[in-house]
């Protein structure tokens, strides 16, 4: 047992030398001098840099080495896909991003990322330990199943798990793609000095992830922070994709600002609009932003609503949860300033003044690196958790271990 508590004190800190890890653990400096002599030896520790010296020879610093295994992740959203291989220290490699949709339904899609995962794999010689994987919709945690998942027809109950580990033998971790964007901007990025976090994901749905006092909060079922799916005033008869009435996501996402914005071009509210409708046939959001960049005032209009709505919800989980820093990502960062300036103004504006006192909004432009980020810690916490480690430490790596989910 005494292996994984060293190996935890190294990686979670506060010892990073054999004496700080003896204080730490209050072990014997030989038994510590011992368990380091056999974790390097199966490379499960590396020796670093020679720490200051406190009077006398000055002991190395140790470290988790990122090269020992490594870890495939992909995250999905409604209209694309991307994958990449992360080491254990969360650096990612082989950035891949393609369209697709997810209405293909899980065997293709999966079938897909399994053959990008295939590619990766190719001639590398660090074992795989694990693939991680975010998907557009509420996932029960503890199975990795989507449940009645609005934007992803096909994949109720599906054993997205089951499909990735039969397939490579290893350990599978399925979470919602937003709260793999909080956890990654959390574990390294935007977020890693904030305790208390919202990220706000607006992109053809709306999502939130959370994390609550350094831990992501998943609720108990994992459906905390679906934030999409509260009602709000102005979608009174609007139909949700979820079949309810009057959800924030039906009203204000992407696919909404779509919808409306082909209305508008339709009844030529919008020439701009109106314009892009008969030369394509179709509009997207980046067509809406586009055209407000150039001065369409009906384009601008729906976007800032759009804002002005996710700034009043976000404002209700605001006082609910005092975070100190909530990141809006997605799509819509492509909009820039304006976006995020009429949810500024809306959160300090009717937000409890205590809950805003310390309070930041910014823009999170890189959630595809975040979530596939995340995606990685997911894997790699979970392995390197005292009760999973203690299951696998005494072979070296957790390659060819079981049912470690
Ligand atoms: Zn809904």
């Amino acid at each position: 047992m005494s292996y994984v508590a060293v190996l935890d004190a190294v990686r979670n800190g506060p010892a990073s030398t054999r004496p700080e890890i003896a204080d730490v653990l209050h072990l014997g400096r030989n038994l510590v001098a011992q368990r380091v002599a056999w974790l390097l030896s199966s490379g499960l520790l590396a020796e670093g840099e020679l720490s200051r010296s406190t009077g006398g020879r000055a002991p190395r610093n140790l470290r988790l080495p990122a090269e020992a295994g490594r870890i495939l992740v992909a995250e999905l959203d409604a209209l694309y896909l991307t994958v990449a291989s992360a080491d254990l220290q969360g650096g990612l490699t082989g950035f891949v991003r393609e369209a697709a949709d997810i209405n293909d339904g899980p065997e293709r899609i999966l079938n897909r990322v399994a053959d990008l995962f295939e590619q990766k794999s190719d001639g590398v010689g660090v074992p795989l330990w694990g693939i991680g994987l975010g998907l557009p919709g509420p996932i029960e945690f503890a199975s990795g199943r989507p449940v009645s998942p609005p934007i992803m027809p096909g994949w109720n109950g599906y054993d997205v798990r089951g499909h990735l580990s039969q397939r490579f033998q290893v350990p599978v971790w399925v979470d919602n793609d937003v709260n793999v964007m909080a956890f990654g901007e959390h574990r390294k990025g935007l977020a890693t000095s904030y305790e208390d976090v919202i990220y706000v994901k607006v992109s053809t749905g709306i999502g939130a992830g959370l994390i609550c006092g350094g831990r992501l909060n998943r609720g108990s079922q994992g459906s905390a922070g679906d934030i999409g799916h509260i009602p709000v005033e102005e979608g009174r008869a609007i139909l949700c994709r979820c079949g309810k009435l009057a959800c924030l996501e039906a009203t204000a996402g992407g696919g909404a600002i779509v919808r409306d914005a082909e209305t508008l071009a339709r009844t030529g509210d919008s020439p701009a609009l109106a314009a892009v409708l008969q030369r394509v046939g179709s509009i997207t959001l980046t067509d809406v932003i586009d055209a407000a960049r150039r001065g369409d005032r009906t384009s601008n209009e729906l976007l800032v609503r759009s804002a002005r709505m996710v700034g009043e919800l976000i404002s209700r989980v605001t006082n609910v949860l005092n975070p100190s820093l909530i990141l809006i990502g997605g799509d819509v960062t492509e909009v820039g300033d304006v976006y995020l300036a009429e949810v500024r103004q809306v959160v300090f504006q009717r937000a409890m003044p205590l809950a805003t006192r310390a309070l930041r909004i910014e823009v999170a432009p890189d959630g595809d690196l975040a979530g596939l980020r995340g995606c990685a810690f997911m894997v790699i916490d979970n392995l390197l958790a005292p009760d999973v480690a203690s299951r696998w430490i005494s072979r070296g790596s957790p390659v060819g271990v079981p049912d470690l989910v």
